[in-house]
């Protein structure tokens, strides 16, 4: 990402990320969008769809990570970029250690939860038998922004509402920023 070289090669995921980030948004999800990408073509795509499905597991890392899995009829995800607009958790960077990706690229830093940097690497931890090379930062502020202004929008809503909607326990992001 130094100046002059161009777009990042992984860019155009990301704004697709960012579209599914944003599709969550507007389902009242908190908007974490993720493409998995095999030889520039997008192969999985998935957004977080905990309250829809009422599931802890649905991340949209997981969900991506499984469309790929369906779209290449394996489980073993080689030579697959795993792009987030969000760093994942301990949940999402196991999963990607368990499907052998070859690249994680993720957006906005999560400092509360995420498990690539933040809090621990599960990407570059030698006891585990996967290891995968991470660019952290890709339109990071953009991804930032977006989780932002819906934490905004919610405890503006629920202030209204007279609700004390507590701490926002996401797991992903809750007071980023
Ligand atoms: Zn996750």
């Amino acid at each position: 990402m130094s100046p002059g070289t161009g777009p990042h090669p992984f860019d155009g995921a990301m704004r697709e990320a960012l579209v599914l980030a944003d599709e969550a948004a507007r389902a009242g999800e908190v908007p974490v969008g993720a493409v998995a990408v095999l030889d520039s073509k997008v192969v999985g795509r998935g957004r977080n769809r905990r309250e829809e499905d009422r599931d802890p597991c649905a991340h949209a890392e997981l969900i991506a990570l499984r469309d790929a899995a369906r779209t290449l009829g394996r489980w073993r995800l080689t030579g697959v970029t795993l792009v987030v607009t969000l760093e994942p958790c301990a949940m999402c960077a196991g999963a990607l250690v368990l499907a052998r990706v070859d690249r994680l690229v993720f957006g906005a830093p999560d400092p509360k939860a995420g498990a690539v940097g933040s809090l621990m690497d599960l990407s570059a931890d030698p006891r585990l038998n996967h290891r995968f090379p991470v660019d952290r930062g890709l339109r990071a502020d953009e991804c930032g922004a977006q989780l932002r202004a819906f934490f905004r929008l919610r405890r503006a809503s629920a202030g209204a509402a007279g609700e004390n909607s507590g701490s926002s326990e996401l797991g992903s992001g809750g007071e980023i920023g």
